[in-house]
């Protein structure tokens, strides 16, 4: 569903992307791990056309992502994407940062738009939430609502970059719940995160990057056990 080939990008002259390849089948979860600045972020952003690439292709189901972002609505439709920093609109409710998009982009009734919103808010575990706003939830509910908001798209992949990162230790946990449910039901992901517990119970495959280029793809028993690559190795002995 996602077929990535030689991807290359500069940030100016700073080689960013060195010719990254990757393919992620329908329903399968990848995990991206990597020193800070290995590229990560860039490589997923590339996916939902939030950054261009110089060179290369990437083909997200059947759609060509060509250099003029031609195909970009149809791209950002079926890629949903969580960040670290939640980007919840604090001026308006939880229910209402869900139902936006669906309403002005999908043309969806607000009856309609709600009725999906409050299923996704029970499937991320915060229905009781639905009408306040985003400073008034802890940071792992606030997380919650930004899957619950990606979904609302009815995308076909969900990107998740470093979605615990930001969130105190004991919020964590109900975050990576979620994710382990969206997976469990099929959902294709590709997770830059450094969870090992969350790779290595939930990935099918988890890919090291460093300095713009990917230096490992293994399943993550391989990957964390028995690596092939040094690098991986001198990685592994900086987070285990
Ligand atoms: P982290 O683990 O810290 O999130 P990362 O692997 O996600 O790191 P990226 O954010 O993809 O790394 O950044 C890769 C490199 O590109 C870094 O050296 C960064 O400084 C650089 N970079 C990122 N965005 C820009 C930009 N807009 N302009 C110039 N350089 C950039
Ligand atoms: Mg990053």
């Amino acid at each position: 569903i996602i077929i990535a080939e030689n991807v290359h990008k500069w940030y100016g002259k700073f080689h960013v992307l060195q010719g990254v390849s990757l393919s992620v089948n329908r329903g399968e979860v990848v995990v991206i791990m990597g020193p800070s600045g290995s590229g990560k972020s860039t490589f997923i952003r590339t996916f939902n056309a939030l950054e261009e690439y110089q060179k290369g292709s990437i083909i997200i189901d059947g759609i060509t992502l060509s250099h003029d972002l031609r195909n970009i609505d149809a791209i950002r439709q079926e890629v949903g994407m969580v960040f670290q920093q939640f980007n919840l609109f604090p001026h308006l409710t939880v229910l209402q940062n869900i139902t936006l998009a669906p309403i002005w982009v999908r043309r969806w009734s607000k009856a309609k738009a709600e009725e999906l919103a409050m299923q996704l808010l029970e499937r991320v575990g915060i229905l009781e939430q639905a009408q306040k706003y985003p400073g008034q939830l802890s940071g792992g509910q606030q997380q919650r609502v930004a899957i619950a908001r990606a979904l609302a798209m009815q995308p076909k992949i969900m990107l998740f970059d470093e979605p615990t990162s930001a969130l105190d230790p004991e919020m964590v946990r109900e975050v990576l719940d979620v994710m382990r449910g969206l997976a469990r039901d099929g959902m294709t992901m590709v997770v830059v995160t450094h969870e090992v517990g969350f790779a290595r119970e939930v990935a099918d495959r988890v890919i090291l990057m460093d300095s713009g280029s990917l230096v490992e793809s293994a399943t993550p028993d391989i990957f964390f056990t028995n690596p092939q690559e040094d690098r991986t190795r001198q990685f592994l002995s900086q987070i285990l």
